[in-house]
């Protein structure tokens, strides 16, 4: 009753399927839509999630090669489909209501226990642009469904950076140089370091890095979506 109220006041169509959007909380993806967003089960490497052939392989060969400064990705789903939408919609229309829902997920894995979350920070030039940082909004209501306490202004980035997507592999490390700093005392503290898709993995990883280097005990990453490749 009340959500159809809700739709006389605010009517609109879920952008996946086009029917009359019928559930508040996950506005304005519809409720049949936004149950497709499944968890990832399949096996993967412990430290950065990517698939593992066999669920017998606890790392994948490039972590074994080279030990990531992060101690693990976390991640709800692969980033595709209905998810994919609904990070699009909060981060390019403007629909921000959209993180509580999509930070509501996360609360189905098990996180990794930790004292401080800290969003993976845009740069100001880029903030202004864009008005709000859905990672910071994500990762508050992060600190509050996990009690651990949110630091937003701890790691700032100084550097404004080309799109990662628009690099390969060397550019995107070389693009990610001295983008990010601390600014606050996190030494010894487990970090959650919070992103909302994780792509290739080069800025968590470089955040990790310089988290570390101030003095961070542990940094443990958290996204809703991980590119995976495809089978
Ligand atoms: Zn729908
Ligand atoms: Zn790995």
């Amino acid at each position: 009753m009340f959500d159809k109220m809700f739709n006389l006041f605010f009517p609109s169509k879920c952008p996946v399927c086009e029917a009359d959007s019928d559930n508040r909380a996950t506005n304005p993806i519809c409720s049949s839509c936004w149950v497709q967003i499944k968890k990832f089960n399949g096996p993967r490497c412990q430290i950065c999630g990517l698939p593992v052939v066999s669920e017998f392989a606890s790392l994948c060969a490039a972590c074994i090669e080279e030990r990531p400064h992060f101690e693990k990705i976390h991640y709800y789903a692969s980033y595709t489909g209905v998810i994919k939408e609904a990070i699009h919609l909060m981060k390019f229309s403007g629909i921000r209501r959209l993180a509580k829902p999509l930070a509501k997920l996360l609360g189905d894995i098990q996180l990794s226990v930790c004292d401080v979350v800290i969003p993976v920070p845009l740069h100001r030039t880029k903030l202004i642009a864009r008005e709000f940082n859905q990672t910071a909004a994500l990762a508050k209501h992060i600190s509050k469904n996990t009690g651990a306490r949110l630091l937003t202004s701890a790691l700032i980035k100084t550097k404004l950076t080309q799109p990662q997507t628009s690099l390969s592999g060397v550019d995107r490390r070389k693009n990610l140089k001295k983008a990010f700093a601390v600014c606050e005392d996190i030494s010894g503290l487990k970090i959650l370091l919070v992103d909302d898709v994780i792509t290739t993995g080069a800025t968590v990883a470089e955040c990790a890095r310089v988290l570390k280097k101030a003095g961070a005990a542990e940094v443990h990453v958290a996204a809703l979506a991980r590119s995976l490749p495809k089978h």
